[in-house]
């Protein structure tokens, strides 16, 4: 169903509301447009669905395409997302060839004539050089850019300097280059089939079709299967978690196209699940189980080992459950430890075990930071916010 702007006057303030319309109005003979590599499966895609039409609604004509590339070339970008984010590689000259090729043939059918172009993530890096430049260009870079691998970044600066702007999720993540930088923090939509509001009827009926039952407290991480989010770690902490306390572990991903390791953990992941009628794996693109899982949690988990942002920890967040996030990247800006939920080390499982349990044996404690995870979305991590952050940035350019 198609929302405008005006929709959101019930999530968040109506000055906000107003302020979008109002600063959009003075963009309104702009065009944009936005590239990133899938229309489905992760945040940047969850971004831009809610991000684009809502533009669009504000009077901003918003486009969004999407990068063409072969299997081998999303090997090899995953590779590169996970060096980003401080993984080893090794960048033969064989993978430069692939991953500028894909760009450059993109090149001679991406027919750019908009006002601003917006590139996210490493997939379409390249594509500036390949396409006649008439434009201010911005990178947006979703990875957590605190630590990485310094030889990729040093192959990177060459298309990244032609670059008008680059747009990250914090300001840790700022490149040591001299190209104006920006920070805009991501946002959930609250009015998605993922996020808005849902029942207690149709929260058990969600879980009990896929046979989750409700009988002792869940916990859950919703994530892509991928190692930076550390799935195995999720189960090693419900094991400490289930020696005291009677609990169910859910742990819900979907894979991606652009990210060709997905398949590889889950099968890893379901390995090492024994047959234990309280872990529940799924693997299923479904945004209303995605819903019902965050929202009938006592604990939701982000044991992330990095972390850009995670759309994750703001969706659960918003639906009252409060999160224990290892404290990388993007998570301490969503989770205030002992507030709307914990931080702790990634690698000190007991203490993360430690921090869900506090919550499962003090219901009303995690209920008051549930509350205070609404507001703290609310006040931060919305969509309408973003919006804005967007319109005001473009201006400014
Ligand atoms: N997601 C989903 N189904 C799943 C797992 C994840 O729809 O089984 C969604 C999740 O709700 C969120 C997005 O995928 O909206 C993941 O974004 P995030 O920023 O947390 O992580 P990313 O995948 O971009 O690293």
């Amino acid at each position: 169903m198609k929302k405008t702007v005006e929709d959101y006057r019930g999530c968040t303030s109506d000055k906000i509301v107003d302020s979008v319309y109002e600063e959009a109005s003075l963009m309104s003979d702009k065009h944009i447009v936005h590239l990133n590599s899938t229309y489905e499966g992760g945040g940047v895609a969850e971004l831009l669905k809610s991000i684009v039409p809502l533009m669009n609604d504000a009077g901003i004509k918003t486009g969004w395409r999407i990068l063409f590339g072969s299997f081998g070339f999303y090997k090899i970008t995953k590779e590169f997302h996970n060096a980003l984010q401080g993984g080893d590689l090794s960048l033969s000259e064989e993978k430069k060839k692939v991953y500028e090729e894909v760009n450059e043939n993109n090149s001679t059918f991406m027919h750019l004539d908009h006002d601003y172009v917006v590139i996210h993530d490493p997939q379409p890096l390249p594509l500036i050089r390949f396409v006649g430049k008439k434009q201010p260009w911005i990178w947006r870079a979703h990875v957590d850019l605190s630590n990485p691998n310094e030889g990729l970044l040093s192959y990177f600066k060459q298309f990244i300097r032609d670059y008008d702007s680059v747009v990250v999720s914090k300001k840790e993540y700022m490149l040591p280059y001299d190209i104006p930088q920006r920070v805009i923090h991501p946002s959930i939509d609250p009015l998605t089939l993922k996020n808005r509001d849902m029942g207690d009827a149709a929260v058990s009926k969600q879980l009990s079709d896929f046979g989750i039952e409700q009988d002792k407290p869940i916990i859950s991480q919703v994530s892509r299967f991928d190692r930076w989010k550390d799935p195995i770690g999720v189960l090693e902490i419900f094991g400490l978690v289930k020696r005291e306390v009677d609990c169910r572990l859910v742990l819900l991903g979907s894979t991606a196209f652009d990210d060709p390791e997905g398949e590889e953990v889950y099968q890893d992941l379901r390995r090492q699940v024994d047959v234990d009628e309280d872990v529940h794996v799924i693997s299923q693109a479904n945004d209303a189980l995605v819903n019902a899982v965050q929202r009938a949690s006592s604990v939701v988990l982000q044991k992330s080992i990095r972390e850009g942002f995670a759309l994750t920890v703001s969706e659960a967040l918003w639906k009252k459950t409060p999160v224990v996030a290892s404290n990388v990247g993007g998570l301490p800006l969503q989770v205030r430890d002992g507030f709307n939920g914990y931080l702790v080390d990634p690698r000190d499982y007991k203490q993360c075990a430690d921090r869900v349990m506090r919550i499962l044996l003090n219901p009303q404690m995690g209920e008051k930071m549930g509350l205070n995870g609404r507001e703290y979305v609310r006040d931060n991590f919305l969509v309408t916010r973003h919006l804005l952050d967007w319109i005001r940035f473009l201006r400014e350019l």
